[in-house]
């Protein structure tokens, strides 16, 4: 079979990378090669940041006033939504995860690019109060330059755009490294709005290849004026690493082990199907997984007997079928961590309701799909309640108090999203206040939206992505001062 070729895109233009050097992309439903990719190192980086720099000065960008900037990201929704169908397969093909779910993504990621157009012609400094009545003094917000965007495989132009679309509101360019094994809907992303939107060349740039070549190469390059990273601990650590290095600020979106609250109080049905839809949907490859529920001793086992049964219920298979639940494993990589994940449950005496390790490609062929699986009577401190899974792997902890129930749900490193299960609205607002989560979710788990800021507490990350306020991560402010007098008030006569 021949395999389609992807290339670095680079001031406007596709081309390989500088060495001549290549990687093999699979489809997980196939589980065989479709494509190559350039791998790329520190010599396409350079390339890319300095077309980058050439963009942000030149006036076909830099020169744009926030009206023509606002209508040219309105044309890049217009273009994406057009292109939803095409977008979604790509990442389906790449990434084993349902069509339906990577087409819904798809259709919502315009009203990033809308809502943060409308935010273009509403950044605006202040004429401040100054001592001396001669003095003027007013700020102005301009943007900081090249970004370097580093995203994950898991939903690659959703978390592409949350970085992409305020960055551009406020004036800036990009140079993206997606994620190895989904890095073929940046690139062609960035030719439609390119050719499509008439984003100037040079604006959007994708360099694909390596974590810790490429990757590495763009979050310590001197050009770069900030990180924006999503992704695992490991790469967080050395891209923040990176951005210090060079004195550069960084927002991080990292991993969670984020827990459903089951109060005794709540609509257990409810509560049973948000709990296996909170860790099965996406087949738990999302960083707000509800990978542990914490039930209540009282209806501890109505709600083990009724997870149980609706986790069966799940449907493997082909990811292009409307009637899939949940598609193969990403990679080879990321199965192999699912299973050691499971080996530590078992080995740590946690108690095993269903699945439990992987499951026959239903076609016949080699592709890697993981069983639904739930564990029971989870001690909290143990590695399975503890380490990021990124695989259909349900931890149960029972509880007896609120007290504990919060103890254990902050008991981790992470501190990324939480669900809570109860009817009471008291306890709702109590318990909101002392959970260590960016987000929480109450008789409901996930859903989101451009209009909130999401992101993490504790290792869960830095800083947030969503909403106005987000729009000046990717700003500066600068102070002028203006002497209006004859002279200038210096403190001494010369
Ligand atoms: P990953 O950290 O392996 O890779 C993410 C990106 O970082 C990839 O592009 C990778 O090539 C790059 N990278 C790796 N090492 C690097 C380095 N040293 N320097 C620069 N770049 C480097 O993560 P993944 O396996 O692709 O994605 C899964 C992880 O992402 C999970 O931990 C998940 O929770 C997290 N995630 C977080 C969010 C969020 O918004 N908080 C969203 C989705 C995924």
């Amino acid at each position: 079979m021949t395999l389609l070729t992807v290339e670095n895109f680079i001031d406007g233009a596709s081309c390989p990378a500088q060495s001549g050097a290549w990687l093999e992309c699979d489809n997980p439903y196939e589980a065989a090669p479709w494509g190559r990719i350039p791998r790329s190192d520190a010599a396409d980086v350079e390339l890319a940041v300095a077309a980058a720099h050439r963009a942000f000065k030149d006036p076909a960008w830099g020169g744009l006033t926030a009206t023509k900037r606002a209508a040219l990201m309105n044309r890049m929704a217009d273009v994406i939504t057009a292109h939803a169908e095409e977008l979604a397969r790509i990442e389906t093909r790449d990434n084993g995860k349902t069509y339906k779910e990577m087409l819904a993504q798809l259709r919502r990621i315009p009203e990033w690019y809308r809502f943060y157009a409308g935010l273009c012609d509403k950044i605006n400094g202040a004429v401040l109060p100054t001592e001396n009545p001669d003095m003027m003094n007013y700020t102005r917000h301009e943007p900081l330059g090249v970004i370097a965007m580093i995203t994950p495989w898991n939903s690659p132009l959703m978390l592409l755009s949350w970085k992409l679309a305020p960055a551009l509101a406020a004036g800036n360019v990009a140079v993206v490294k997606p994620s190895e094994y989904t890095s073929a809907s940046a690139v062609r992303f960035a030719q439609i709005v390119t050719e499509e939107a008439g984003l100037p060349a040079g604006v959007l740039n994708i360099v694909t290849g390596l974590g810790a070549e490429a990757g590495a190469a763009l979050t310590r390059h001197p050009g770069i004026a900030k990180v924006a990273f999503t992704g695992g601990i490991g790469g967080g650590r050395q891209a923040y690493m990176a951005a210090a290095h060079n004195l550069r600020p960084a927002t991080l979106e990292l991993g969670g082990k984020s827990p459903n609250i089951v109060f005794a109080d709540a609509d257990l049905e409810q509560a049973a199907r948000g709990v296996v839809q909170g860790i099965f949907g996406s087949g738990g490859q999302s960083c707000v997984a509800g990978s542990r529920a914490l039930v209540h001793v009282s209806v501890y086992d109505r709600v083990l007997t009724r997870i149980t049964e609706l986790a069966d219920k799940i449907r493997l298979g082909d990811p292009m079928s409307p009637d899939t639940d949940i598609g193969p494993v990403a990679n080879r990589a990321q199965f192999d961590r699912i299973m050691t994940c499971i080996s530590w449950a078992k080995e740590d005496g946690a108690r095993l309701l269903c699945g439990g390790g992987a499951v026959a490609d239903p076609k016949g062929g080699a592709a890697l799909f993981v069983a639904p699986t739930i564990f029971a009577d989870v001690d909290p401190a143990s590695r399975i309640a503890q380490e990021e899974v990124f695989g259909p792997v349900l931890s149960v902890i029972p509880f007896e108090t609120e007290a504990q129930a919060v103890e254990i749900a902050n008991g981790t490193a992470f501190g990324l999203g939480a669900g809570l299960w109860t009817r009471d609205i008291a306890r709702v607002h109590k318990i909101a206040a002392r959970i260590e989560a960016g987000t929480i979710w109450v008789n409901s788990y996930k859903g989101g939206s451009h209009i909130s800021p999401f992101g993490g507490f504790k290792a869960s990350g830095i800083g947030r992505e969503g909403g106005v306020e987000m729009i000046h991560d990717y700003l500066q402010t600068k102070s002028v001062w203006i002497n209006l007098a004859d002279e200038a008030p210096y403190p001494f006569p010369l």
